[in-house]
């Protein structure tokens, strides 16, 4: 039986970075570099494939098939995960197949995933596509890698190195399957708090709820939905020159997608004493910045 081509790999780095607003509220700020550990395999996808992976090589499946839109970091990990194992990949995408593929579409291809475009009414009768692909032996993944086998992988972002010695952790949320992963192994003294990057998608606390047990769901976490700029992938003037303010003062890159908008939840809730003064934080820099590549050249300086 062969294993998970990454189950042994390095720690991610932890930088401390010191932006006004962390001197000012005397708080201290490490930046948990997700992004760093793989050049495609970007940040928390990586941790939510794992398990998936594993029960696709373990199953002796030929491949595994997921779901997505034009730009989703998830399914160019998924590719690129696949292949690194040895195993085939189907891109479902939700609608119709464009004139020109987005960079990632094309990037996912180049890691041989085989793309699918349905209609987004058939996209929501998932039953109805794994009929279709049924006899090709394939394990099927969720879109996002939402599930409690994603949660599980995600989980093992704060294992290993010293985590004990923050008070808060901050992290975006998509499906929520990271950030349910970092409520599973925060210690009693610790908080997490997700940014959603939707509007208004009350759901996912519910959503969130369905991936721990008993004991988790007690634990201190709280979820803000006030920092979407819009709705999601939506960006605007204003995150973008936050993008470029941060990588200017703090050489910290970040994509439109998640982790800006989270990043600025972070920055609003220690402004505005959420995150009192003296407080640890860990923000998780779950990485996704090939999503930049959609914006128009030039607006970013990095
Ligand atoms: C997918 C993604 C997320 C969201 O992760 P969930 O587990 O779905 O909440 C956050 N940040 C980045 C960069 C992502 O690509």
């Amino acid at each position: 039986m062969s294993n998970y081509y990454f189950m042994n790999f390095q720690q991610p780095a932890i930088i401390n970075i010191s932006p006004h607003f962390a001197v000012r509220h005397k708080v201290s700020l490490d930046i948990l570099r997700l992004d760093l550990i793989h050049p495609v395999i970007s940040g928390n996808k990586w941790y939510k494939l794992k398990y998936y992976l594993q029960h696709a090589i373990d199953n002796k499946a030929t491949g595994i098939a997921t779901f997505g839109g034009a730009f989703s970091n998830h399914i160019l990990a998924a590719a690129c995960a696949a292949q690194i194992n040895g195993l085939k990949s189907f891109g479902i995408i939700r609608g119709e197949k464009p004139k020109l593929l987005s960079h990632t579409l094309k990037n996912a291809v180049q890691y041989g995933m085989e793309l699918y475009f349905i209609s987004r009414k058939e996209y929501d009768n998932k039953e109805m596509v794994k009929e279709r692909l049924k006899d090709k032996d394939l394990f099927w993944i969720d879109e996002g890698g939402y599930g409690t086998d994603g949660a599980k992988g995600a989980s093992e972002i704060l294992d290993g190195a010293a985590f004990d010695k923050y008070s808060h952790i901050v992290v975006a949320a998509g499906t929520g399957t990271t950030f349910a992963g970092l409520i599973k192994k925060i210690k009693p003294h610790q908080q997490v708090i997700g940014i959603s990057v939707m509007k208004n998608n009350y759901s996912l606390r519910e959503e969130i709820n369905s991936l721990l047990n008993n004991n988790e769901r007690k634990k201190n976490f709280r979820l803000f939905h006030d920092f979407h700029f819009g709705g999601y992938a939506k960006n605007n003037d204003k995150l973008i020159n936050y993008m470029n303010i941060v990588y200017e003062s703090s050489d910290m890159p970040l994509d439109f997608v998640y982790t800006a908008k989270a990043f600025y939840g972070l920055q609003k809730l220690t402004e505005e004493d959420f995150i009192p003064s003296g407080s640890k934080i860990l923000f998780v820099h779950t990485g996704g910045l090939q999503g930049n590549l959609s914006l128009p050249k030039g607006v970013l300086k990095f």
